[in-house]
């Protein structure tokens, strides 16, 4: 045994999540922590966070790349946004459902950083905020079909919640798939309101403007496909899909939960030089407080002027939120931020290839320094259906169990991402990298002897 293994103990993590599945369904507050997506022994108990580590209550001490999925930019328990929060918590209030100074501020603080979003509203979720970026692209366009893509997750909504991760025994052909409901208890009748594309395809893409264009109220994609693995688009995707877009009158919504706030400062819209009509924004913009925004194109959003377009919310922009916003977007904005998060997640990725490459394995990261993934593959896959093999034959889930016995927590799905955020420290990678290279000769024999794909189990 080396030096960095040490068995956490899980005695007292157990007992809680025992405890809690008396009444809380599963014993967690969301699938992604649960048993199925490959949390195992026990689902990770977290007592407290600061900086880039958590501490769970048995007392185990982990350098955190979950990140709490996303929206933790600037680390646990950022000085910035905590003060922010409390101080308006203490002195002003938590809701008040009337118009406040605040709202303005934190607007204005996005709008200033997202190249293409001229109004917005914000909400709480993603889920929430993307079920309206359909609303306006809907009533802007007068029609009704939604192109989304196979592998893309944009929320739970009954809406848009389909084909997100089919199986081949639901996907349906390559060149047309099929739209396979998220979830039990779906209507079927809403999967004739969207046409599912192949993601990263000009040509399919071509094709279904040509046969559909006139129908599409609005295309919608995660500008980076976050939720198989961070797969880029190829050059010139984005570009020709905002041509296509506009050609055919339909709106393009950049679904920017993930990317927003934190692949550069206005986000992949500005990584790549392509702007969307509509934008949702959720995860760092809050840098760890529950808010979200849709936004884009002052002649849509001004819908909701008249009433024409409906969008409400009892806790819409309540000074809670708007003072983390203002927050997150002033600490993010200081001289040097993404540089150096950007330099630590490079220095990460490309030390987790080597340390893969030392062990005698083939890998690749892909996606952005600050959301990557690692590939056991010599490149990363283009599409989702080469990305489901990818994971079929992959060790990651080792990877997952050998790093957390090694005091480093990431998130076990092959589908998942590393995230970085402000809170991770020189050292705290370097510490991250010995883990990995101690870790990477028992991942390399799981995948000699075919110990591969996804891993789970049903509490
Ligand atoms: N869109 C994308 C791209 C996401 O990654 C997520 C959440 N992971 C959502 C939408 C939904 O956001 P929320 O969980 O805040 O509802």
């Amino acid at each position: 045994m080396s030096d960095t293994h040490v068995t956490p103990s899980t005695t007292r993590s157990t007992e809680l999540y025992e405890r809690a599945a008396h009444s809380i369904a599963g014993g967690v507050g969301s699938g992604t922590r649960s048993h199925r997506s490959g949390y195992l022994p026990v689902p990770v108990f977290v007592r407290s966070g600061q900086g880039a580590h958590i501490t769970d209550e048995d007392g185990n001490d982990f350098i955190d790349y979950v990140m709490g999925q996303g929206p933790l930019i600037l680390g646990h328990r950022p000085p910035a946004v905590i003060d922010a929060v409390t101080e308006t918590l203490r002195e002003r209030g938590s809701l008040f459902s009337l118009a406040h100074d605040l709202e303005g501020q934190a607007a204005a603080a996005v709008t200033a950083r997202m190249p293409s979003v001229d109004l917005l509203r914000f909400g709480q979720s993603g889920t929430e905020c993307v079920q309206y970026a359909i609303r306006f692209a809907r009533s802007f366009t007068g029609r009704e079909k939604i192109l989304r893509f196979e592998g893309h997750y944009h929320g739970w909504s009954d809406a848009i919640h389909w084909s997100g991760h089919p199986g081949p025994d639901e996907w349906g052909p390559a060149d047309a798939p099929a739209a396979a409901p998220g979830s039990a208890g779906m209507p079927p009748a809403v999967a004739s309101t969207l046409i599912i594309g192949t993601w990263n395809d000009t040509d399919a893409l071509e094709r279904v403007f040509a046969e559909h264009g006139s129908e599409i109220a609005a295309v919608i994609t995660e500008p980076i496909m976050g939720n198989m693995g961070a797969i880029m688009p190829a050059p010139g995707y984005l570009e020709r899909m905002r041509e296509l877009a506009t050609e055919h009158g339909a709106l393009l919504i950049f679904d920017e939960v993930l990317t927003g706030m934190r692949v550069a400062p206005g986000g992949a819209q500005e990584l790549f030089g392509v702007m969307p009509d509509l934008t949702v924004l959720a995860k760092a913009l809050g840098a760890g407080v529950p808010v979200a925004a849709v936004g884009g194109r002052g002649d849509i959003m001004e819908m909701v002027i008249d009433g024409r377009t409906m969008h409400g919310g009892t806790y819409n922009s309540n000074p809670l939120v708007c003072s983390a916003v203002i927050a997150a977007v002033q600490t993010t904005g200081r001289p040097g931020f993404y540089e150096t998060l950007e330099a630590r997640g490079r220095r990460l990725a490309d030390g987790l290839v080597a340390a893969a490459a030392d062990a005698g394995m083939e890998a690749c990261w892909s996606g952005a320094p600050s959301m990557f993934q690692l590939w056991f593959a010599p490149a990363p896959p283009a599409g989702y259906r080469a990305a489901h093999e990818v994971v079929a034959r992959s060790p990651f889930p080792t990877l997952y169990a050998e790093l957390r016995e090694r005091g480093v927590l990431i998130q076990p799905p092959q589908e998942g991402l590393f995230f970085l955020s402000g809170g991770h420290t020189d050292e705290d990678i370097d510490r991250s990298l010995e883990a990995a290279a101690d870790a990477m000769p028992a991942v390399a024999a799981a995948l000699e002897r075919g110990d591969v794909g996804p891993r789970g189990g049903v509490r």
